[in-house]
């Protein structure tokens, strides 16, 4: 890639990060919490290559920016706890999990598959008109290499990141430093996932008690799906790593596929990671409702770049469902 450009958070560089996010690049900018990797969330492509540039090794689902609560509701379900905490909070550093609502134009991998989407606006001029240019919601978790430090000023995304994206947006170091708490509102309960720069107590002075992670897990809570799974998984036996395949299995493919299963989903022809990456849950949830079949069959696929997320996507859908570890 060539040099990641250093934008200044004026009129001109604002409306040079926008146009490089429709086109589909990366850019680093600034937030109250900490400096976000932008990218268009609605191009699976884009949010693919955020994976690629960060060095994930797993598909976390990614936090979508709005410029406000009007845009954010058009891709996430919005009941009135939801209407509540963002009129108290939004521009602000909480980040409400919601179901997607059918049409939502978030690339399904942006939500590592879920059923739900992160949503938040950001208490920042200069990312509120970056988001306002862009006209379409922008994924971005932190703007580090996986396992180092979120970043708080633009020279450490620079630092982490210069030179694998298109640019980054400078608009000086940031005012919050920690991340956003992340709230979960999907299921019965407010489930506070994270903390993060909107204490609990805040919180629950607008939505009264909510729950931590923990208690939630405790053995003989309700289950809410979606709350709890930090991951897709489909309801039909995955089978990794196959070399053939039976009529009543259904096939996941990658590169030629083998013959003769029930239904087959091609992860890409051309034995292409990202491409793969891109239609991963998509293929999932398209062999789980095939119907006339007992399992999903997965074709190897290699352990580079991209790779490396799918097959921990898939071990975690292969591992058994009574297996704690895989729920992580
Ligand atoms: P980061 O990508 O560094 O901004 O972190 C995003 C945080 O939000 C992670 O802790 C994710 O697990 C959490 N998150 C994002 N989307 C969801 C979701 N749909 N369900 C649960 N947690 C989510
Ligand atoms: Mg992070």
């Amino acid at each position: 890639m060539t040099a990641t450009e250093l934008l200044a958070a004026d009129a001109a560089g604002i409306a040079r990060a926008a146009a490089l996010l429709r086109a589909g690049e990366l850019v680093g900018f600034g937030t109250e919490t900490v400096y976000g990797l932008g990218a268009d969330a609605t191009n699976e492509r884009a949010v693919a290559a955020v994976f690629a540039a960060k060095g994930r090794p797993r598909f976390n689902p990614l936090i979508c920016h709005y410029p406000e609560a009007e845009a954010a509701f058009e891709d996430v379900e919005a009941p009135p706890v939801a209407r509540r905490l963002a009129e108290a909070f939004w521009p602000g550093p909480l980040t409400l999990v919601l179901p997607r609502r059918p049409g939502c134009r978030v690339a399904l991998l942006a939500a590592a598959g879920l059923a739900t989407q992160a949503v938040r606006v950001p208490a920042h001029a200069a990312a509120l008109a970056l988001l306002r240019a862009a006209g379409r919601p922008v994924a971005g978790p932190s703007a580090n290499r996986s396992g180092q430090v979120s970043p708080t000023t633009a020279a450490h995304v620079m630092a982490g990141l210069g030179g694998r994206i298109a640019a980054v947006l400078d608009s000086g170091p940031c005012r919050v430093g920690v991340e956003s708490t992340v709230l979960d509102l999907s299921g019965g309960q407010p489930v506070l996932l994270r903390p993060g720069g909107a204490t609990r107590e805040a919180i629950e002075a607008v939505v009264g008690p909510v729950r931590l992670p923990e208690a939630a897990h405790a053995k003989g809570a309700p289950r809410s799906p979606g709350m709890l799974l930090s991951h897709y998984a489909p309801s039909l036996p995955v089978r990794l790593a196959a070399r053939t395949v039976a009529a009543d299995e259904a096939l996941l493919a990658f590169g030629p596929p083998l013959d003769g299963a029930g239904a087959v989903f091609q992860l890409s022809a051309a034995g292409d990671v990202v491409e793969a990456a891109c239609r991963l849950f998509a293929g999932l949830r398209a062999l789980d409702a095939a119907g006339g079949v007992r399992a999903i069959a997965v074709m190897p696929i290699p352990a580079t770049g991209l790779g490396l997320a799918i097959n921990d996507r898939l071990r975690r859908a292969a591992a058994p469902r009574d297996d704690p570890a895989a729920l992580a």
